[in-house]
């Protein structure tokens, strides 16, 4: 049995950042960046007025009450050729480009009108609602990295900078086989001891939710023949993920049977709680990562091997989910040798402190508490017992499949 960190290291260092391809802006929300991207335009252009009002010479409103000769209107979208000579205005819109000679904006509350004649009660300072030409960005500027999971914010600033199209990193196509004789899909014919699979639609909704695009290859039966068909289907895809059949018993043929078809194991077994069985190597080139067939250990290997094996695919930095300390709600045993996560609650105590309720019952196939678990507590190999009100660490489920 080896740790989860080096578990971890040995799963990811053969993984590469998919090749990049060139997608409409439309298309490019969640995908990873895969070059700087420069302005082709400065924002804004010109300058223009941030207000509804009148541009004027700030040196004309100096001493109110002024009056002015209204000469222009000008609205968003349009220009004017002229110039704004001293004792003259210029009606103006927001957005509506600021006209030459003119160099502030007096907001429309602080004027009275009649006629081409427009009173300023109010005089603004020098440049007041004038945002100038390049404000935000100039042409050129590089403004958004390469390994940068694109935002919709991004989406924004990306149309603004003039840039219909992105080059990002391929998303990583996610072979997902699953296997055993007791499982069948939902909805299918169910005979007397057989269970719902659970793991393959679970898997398929993770990928989606990373970014990637699941590849359903189907339930392999437990036969060697069957499951070597099955498994060809993964031709293709960017990474193979198996469930179940990892394990020792007879029935389990995922190592044995693959091995004499193109499988390279690299590890097998890592010392940790759900997941010891879990197995990483390559099928006939392919990276694969054999996950146990319990519904909690394939979930929660997910996201502990699977999540950061797809962002590595997808051209991001690794970056490890950042770990939360919170207070115990309960006692917990001293911890063997096996890393545990832990299914759990997380609320605000009286004190407003984050406290964590590890579930009584901790069992592997228990989709429940899972679903309904906020975080999974981890106890470290060895950890000593730990008392209601001691810290530990969390590793939150994230929220989302980036952030907004
Ligand atoms: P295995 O790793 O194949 O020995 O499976 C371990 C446990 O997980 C067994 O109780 C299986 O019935 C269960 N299991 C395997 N595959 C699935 C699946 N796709 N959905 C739900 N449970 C599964
Ligand atoms: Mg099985």
């Amino acid at each position: 049995m080896i740790s989860v960190e080096e578990a971890l290291v040995r799963l990811l260092a053969p993984l590469e950042a998919l090749p990049a391809e060139q997608v409409s802006i439309s298309d490019a929300v969640g995908r990873v960046l895969a070059e700087d991207v420069a302005a082709r335009r400065t924002q804004p252009p010109f300058a223009v007025s941030a207000m509804d009002g009148y541009a004027v010479r700030a040196a004309d409103v100096a001493k109110v009450p002024a009056d002015l000769r209204i000469v222009a209107e000008i609205p968003a979208g349009a220009g004017f050729s002229g110039i704004i000579d001293r004792g003259e205005a210029a009606r103006i819109f927001t957005g509506a480009p600021l006209p030459e000679g003119a160099d502030t904006i007096v907001i429309q509350e602080d004027t009275t009108r009649e006629g081409d004649i427009v009173r300023v009660v109010e005089g603004p300072p020098l440049g007041r609602y004038v945002r100038r030409a390049g404000l935000d960005f100039s042409e050129g500027e590089v403004l958004l990295h390469a390994k940068r999971r694109l935002t919709p914010r991004d989406i924004g600033l990306a149309a603004a900078m003039n840039r219909p199209w992105l080059f990002v990193h391929r998303r990583p196509m996610v072979g997902i086989l699953s296997t055993g004789d007791e499982v069948v899909m939902p909805g299918e014919p169910i005979g007397p001891h057989q269970i719902v699979s659970s793991n393959a639609l679970a898997l398929a909704a993770f990928v989606t939710a990373c970014g990637g695009t699941p590849v359903g290859l189907g339930n392999a039966p437990d036969d060697a023949d069957a499951l070597r068909r099955f498994a060809a289907g993964a031709r293709g895809v960017d990474l193979l993920v198996s469930t179940g059949g990892v394990s020792v018993g007879e029935h389990d043929l995922v190592r044995e049977v693959l091995s004499e078809d193109g499988l390279k194991i690299d590890f097998w077994e890592i010392a940790m709680r759900p997941g010891k069985p879990l197995m990483s190597g390559s099928y006939r080139g392919t990276p694969m990562i054999g996950l146990p067939g319990n519904p909690v250990s394939t979930l929660v290997c997910s996201l502990l091997f699977l999540k950061p094996a797809m962002e590595r695919l997808a051209g991001l930095p690794d970056n490890p989910d950042p770990l939360i300390t919170a207070r115990l709600g309960r006692d917990l045993r001293q911890n063997d040798r096996r890393q545990d996560y832990l299914r759990s609650r997380l609320a605000r105590n009286a004190d407003g402190a984050l406290e964590v309720t590890p579930f009584e019952v901790q069992d592997s196939s228990m989709m429940r508490p899972l679903a309904t678990s906020d975080c999974l507590v981890i106890r470290p190999p060895h950890a000593p017992a730990a008392p209601a009100g001691s810290m530990v660490s969390i590793i939150m489920f994230p929220g989302g499949a980036w952030p907004l």
